[in-house]
């Protein structure tokens, strides 16, 4: 991954923000930019270079990572070290990003004599469109979910519970060589699935019930995830109604997805077979989020969302239809945008899967 490239194109944003150097203290930015993996880096960010600052943990891993940025490696806090690397770089107006920076930093900058000129997501929109090696690291983390939810379906039985069948997936993800999981999993079972985001219970597994699955993994630190819903020995008429009105919304979403398409012209497309439905008021959340080195990320696709979806980025599709006491569908997939459409990182299918009790 070219990271010299990466950092150029923000500082070639300098101008424009008014700002002589750039202060990147979001990690996922960090590593975007440098390679670095570590807990604590931060980056002051100039045409001409910049500075790499860690603690002496990250000695030798920065050594490795960053070998192309002048590091600085210290003991001391992050302002009195930004400090000195503005100093070092003759530089004192810095950009730096609003959701990255506590109140305190903030202030002991300013008081150190440092201007601070405020941004927002100038990194995170960058990250937005995916090099063919990071789509790959999220296509070998997907292809992970995948293969765990092959064998989580084989465990599914009377008696196990959600917590037992998350763990079960968690061991299983990572036992596949994937490094962390992406987030925790969402295992629910029968009327918890009605909450979009459940956490696994000691609730046992009925027939009957719906299994609803949202998990995901890490690969290189690019994250995948996928969400299934599957139905245990049988399934009532109204979540089999419902099944197929969010596979139906799934599918819009994904074929409503191509390069210079609007978020939210994405997101109708699907709602509205929600809508038509008659369940429009059961699917409170956004259609889908960017996926990358984090698990939500830009583009948003949600209702009346205005990002444009670039060539490259990895966004999901993600209706849910939740009905309280009873049960909920959700159906998420990533999709990496194209000039054409959109081509579905999931490899597992979508079809109703009734499992045998
Ligand atoms: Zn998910
Ligand atoms: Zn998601």
């Amino acid at each position: 991954m070219d990271q010299e490239a990466r950092r150029r194109r923000l500082t070639d944003r300098l101008p424009e923000l008014g700002a002589e150097a750039f202060l990147v203290t979001r990690l996922p930015n960090v590593r975007y930019l440098s390679g670095f993996t570590g807990s604590n880096g931060t980056l002051v960010l100039t045409p001409g270079g910049g500075r790499f600052l860690t603690d002496s943990r990250y000695g030798g891993q920065s050594a490795r990572e960053v070998p192309d940025l002048e590091r600085s490696v210290s003991g001391a806090p992050l302002v009195p070290t930004v400090v000195a690397a503005a100093e070092a770089l003759g530089v004192r107006r810095l950009a730096f990003e609003v959701d990255g920076l506590t109140y305190r930093s903030y202030r002991d900058l300013h008081e150190a004599g440092i201007e601070l000129i405020p941004s927002s997501s100038e990194v995170e929109a960058l990250r937005w469109v995916k090099d063919p090696e990071e789509v790959a690291l999220i296509g070998a983390a997907q292809a992970i979910a995948d293969e765990a939810f092959g064998v989580i379906t084989g465990k599914l039985v009377p008696g196990v519970t959600e917590r037992a069948t998350a763990l079960e997936l968690d061991m299983t993800m990572r036992g596949l060589g994937a490094e962390a999981l992406a987030f925790d999993t969402i295992v629910a079972f029968g009327e918890g699935a009605a909450e979009p985001h459940h956490h696994p219970t000691n609730r046992a597994l009925r027939p009957g019930d719906v299994v609803k699955m949202d998990f995901g993994c890490v690969v290189g630190g690019y994250h995948s995830d996928m969400t299934r819903t599957v139905a245990f020995d049988s399934i009532d008429d109204t979540l089999r109604t419902v099944y197929d009105v969010v596979r139906r919304a799934q599918q819009a979403g994904v074929d409503a997805v191509h390069a210079g398409a609007t978020a939210g012209d994405v997101d109708r497309a699907s709602r509205e077979v929600v809508d038509a439905a008659g369940f429009g008021e059961a699917f409170g959340h956004g259609l889908g989020h960017g996926v990358g080195l984090e698990i939500h990320e830009g583009p948003a696709l949600r209702p009346g969302g205005t990002d444009v979806l670039p060539r490259g980025a990895v966004v999901t599709v993600e209706p849910g239809v939740y009905l309280e006491g009873v049960g909920g569908v959700r159906i998420e997939d990533m999709v990496e945008v194209t000039d054409e459409g959109c081509r579905v990182m999931a490899g597992t299918t979508k079809d109703l899967l009734v499992l045998e009790a």
